[in-house]
């Protein structure tokens, strides 16, 4: 069946006195006054070890919102025996079944649990209900959907035949189990990672960030209830390394869907490379990890665009967005009154806890990531080369909070025009206006990333010459916008270079990875 190209899930404003608001606060209210005890979900069956780890909203390390039951090497081993008994059925089920249960996860998510999913993203993962409505319930209600369409396309496409032969391609799902690994930062991307690659017919062991299985336990629970079988998604809990050992040790270890690191990733990949003989198929590496994304601006820029994009872009979600802009390149002619705009909208982003919702900027995820970008920050404090123009304060005592914080450099290369930071911190590097191609050649050559960036110009000339010149600098690029916010069937999403194997997610192309095709020919 076809199943025809979707709109994109309205999103919710949550305006003060709406009943959308009510609902939502209603729903983060009734998370706190409970103490959530969550299991791993192994062949359609809750499994609680006694093991236990705590949540804690990151902005609110004081309250404890629940705690997950942690598994080990042997729940692994039996996450992949149960994909594997599911395995059968569920790749030999007719697609319109398999597609009506991702389509009704769809509409569970959209209507009975919207507040549920996002509650669960504010509180899990310190993200306004805003970023939380968009990343978390839109993007995934989105993904499920246009997957669909997408997968119906795939089915669809049949190679020619003639007067005594028929031709046709089976597009059948991999022979094995596939893994996926989830960041903590898209409630959108957990789901969909395990999501994709079951729609195609294939079963998968599911492992969560730990900083995440607020949000990751809903979207499963969700699964269930629109009919997924036993055993096809298994979300499990358990050390990062133990779960990576035990599947790239296993003979049916057939693909990984993975956003994360480029360190793990690559890690994994030549685990992988080292396990190859022991497997029955070539599995696939499907990855994204991570950006260092640029802003160009042009001397020909429109300032508000270019504030406004450098604002929202490197600060939304406190800058722990793959995509997020960290390193910008102001020309001199335009530099101060950008700066100055800049800095007159960040005096706009209150920080604190997410369940004000007047709050742009929440905490950051972690004690681990506070550190690290608390160094950066410290690091620069202390370099004469560097100024520190906004932020720089930060504080640990009651949740993980950085001011947003903007960097100046004379250096073009210094360590944070280059390195992935992961937060809220934007480096400024101000260039010869007049030098606008030998800083484009900066631009590429700056970071081994090449995810996200933005062209901000008026000149017609000087867009057409940054989007030629940069072409395999960024996987997503903007022209006069944000270099975040990609929207699933409108902007397909992924890098190349240390960024990933730009697979771009929410497209046929990252389908095709979870497909093996089978040609058949048939004379008569
Ligand atoms: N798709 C998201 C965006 O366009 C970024 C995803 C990520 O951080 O991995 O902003």
């Amino acid at each position: 069946f076809e199943y025809a190209a979707p709109a994109n899930e309205p999103v919710l404003s949550y305006a003060p006195g709406s009943p959308e608001r009510a609902a939502l606060k209603k729903q983060l209210a009734a998370f706190k006054a409970e103490v959530a005890d969550i299991p791993m979900y192994i062949g359609g069956k809750e499994v609680r070890t006694g093991k236990t780890v705590d949540l804690r909203p990151p902005h609110e390390i004081s309250h404890k919102l629940g705690h997950f039951h942690m598994g080990d090497a042997s729940h692994v081993k039996e996450a992949i025996a149960a994909a594997l008994q599911a395995r059968e059925k569920w790749a030999a089920m007719d697609w319109e079944q398999r597609a009506g249960i991702f389509l009704r996860a769809a509409e569970l998510l959209a209507s009975k649990y919207r507040y549920h999913i996002n509650a669960a993203t504010m509180l899990g993962q310190s993200k306004n209900p805003y970023q939380a409505e968009i990343d978390s319930a839109c993007e995934l209600i989105d993904f499920l959907r246009f997957n669909v369409h997408y997968l119906s396309q795939i089915y669809r496409q049949q190679p020619i035949s003639s007067p005594g032969v028929h031709n046709r391609v089976e597009y059948r799902p991999l022979e094995g189990f596939v893994l996926a690994v989830t960041p903590f930062n898209f409630t959108a991307i957990a789901g969909n990672l395990p999501a994709s690659a079951a729609m195609c017919g294939n079963v998968v062991v599911w492992k969560p960030a730990n900083t995440q299985v607020f949000a990751a336990q809903i979207f499963m629970k969700v699964m269930i209830e629109a009919g997924l079988p036993a055993g096809v998604i298994n979300l499990v809990y358990a050390e990062g390394p133990v779960v990576g050992d035990v599947c790239f040790a296993d003979p049916h270890f057939a693909g990984i869907h993975f956003t994360g690191s480029t360190g793990v990733f690559q890690t994994m990949w030549k685990t992988i490379g080292e396990n190859i003989h022991k497997y029955k198929t070539y599995p696939r590496i499907v990855g994204e990890t991570g950006g260092k994304d640029f802003v160009l601006v042009h001397k020909s820029a429109d300032v508000d665009i270019a504030a406004i994009a450098l604002a929202r872009g490197a600060f939304e979600y406190q800058g722990q967005k793959c995509s997020a802009a960290s390193r910008a390149y102001l020309p001199s002619n335009l530099a101060d009154q950008i700066k100055s705009k800049l800095l007159t909208e960040l005096k706009t982003m209150k920080m604190g806890t997410t369940e004000d919702f007047s709050n742009f900027i929440n905490a950051v995820i972690d004690e681990r990531s506070f550190d690290k970008i608390a160094r950066y920050i410290d690091n620069a404090k202390k370099d004469p080369a560097v100024k520190i123009l906004a932020g720089g304060n930060y504080d640990k005592s009651k949740g993980y909070f950085i001011e947003p914080t903007v960097i100046e450099t004379t250096d073009p290369k210094y360590v944070t025009m280059c390195e992935e930071i992961f937060g809220p911190v934007l480096t400024i590097h101000v260039y010869d206006a007049e030098k606008f191609e030998e800083t484009i050649q900066l631009v590429d050559s700056t970071s081994a990333y090449a995810l996200t960036g933005s062209i901000i110009a008026q000149d017609r000339y000087a867009i057409e010459l940054a989007t030629q010149k940069l072409v395999n600098s960024a996987g997503n690029f903007y022209i006069n916008d944000k270099p975040t916010g990609a929207v699933v069937g409108q902007q397909p999403f992924g890098g190349a270079r240390a960024s990933g194997t730009n697979d771009k997610a929410g497209s046929m192309l990252n389908l095709y990875r979870w497909l093996s095709a089978r040609s058949i020919k048939e004379t008569f």
